[in-house]
């Protein structure tokens, strides 16, 4: 049976910051299994803030749109470097089920973050994979698509915090 479970909005965890992890790194287990609740809710991405762990930590497929089913879990995640040209995707999110929206971000992403057994790696990401790693990492932050998302596209009427048009 499966001890982690995905917080749906408006849980309050969705809204803290994780702070910088030291020691102890997450075990081979938990990640594992972090990765199968991702993949169990057909999700291309997931963060520690979803489940209520305050560590700091995210999980994200590689080339999702190539059906890729490489996962890196990054601990610490930071981004090193962004490109100038955007790109917009319609995001959805586990924590917000039923809702989409058009979020404008950058198209190329240069991240750097620490893995399951202790060693530091930098990754370069495109396109939709860009996009989900600056999600999940904003997750980390408290911060949800829908702060960022400048339509939202489907259940609109479920989000009370949605202003429209913020960018
Ligand atoms: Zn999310």
């Amino acid at each position: 049976m499966s001890v982690i479970s995905i917080y749906s909005y408006p849980d309050p965890s969705l809204r803290k910051k994780s702070n910088e992890l030291t020691l102890p790194l997450p075990g081979k287990d938990y990640a594992i299994e972090f990765i199968n609740v991702m993949r169990k809710a057909n999700g291309i991405g997931l963060a520690s803030r979803q489940v209520g762990d305050d560590r700091p930590f995210i999980a994200v497929t590689r080339n999702p749109e190539k059906g890729n089913d490489e996962v890196e879990f990054a601990i610490n995640p930071r981004i090193l470097k962004v490109s100038r040209d955007l790109q917009i995707q319609e995001e959805g999110c586990l924590s917000l089920p039923g809702i989409w929206g058009l979020v404008r971000r950058p198209e190329e992403v240069y991240v750097s973050f620490t893995t399951l057994d202790g060693s530091k790696k930098k990754i370069r990401a495109q396109g939709l994979e860009a996009a989900c790693w600056l999600h999940e990492i904003d997750h980390l932050e408290g911060v949800l698509f829908i702060d960022r998302a400048f339509k939202i596209t489907r259940g609109v009427d479920l989000v009370s915090s949605f202003h429209g048009f913020k960018l």
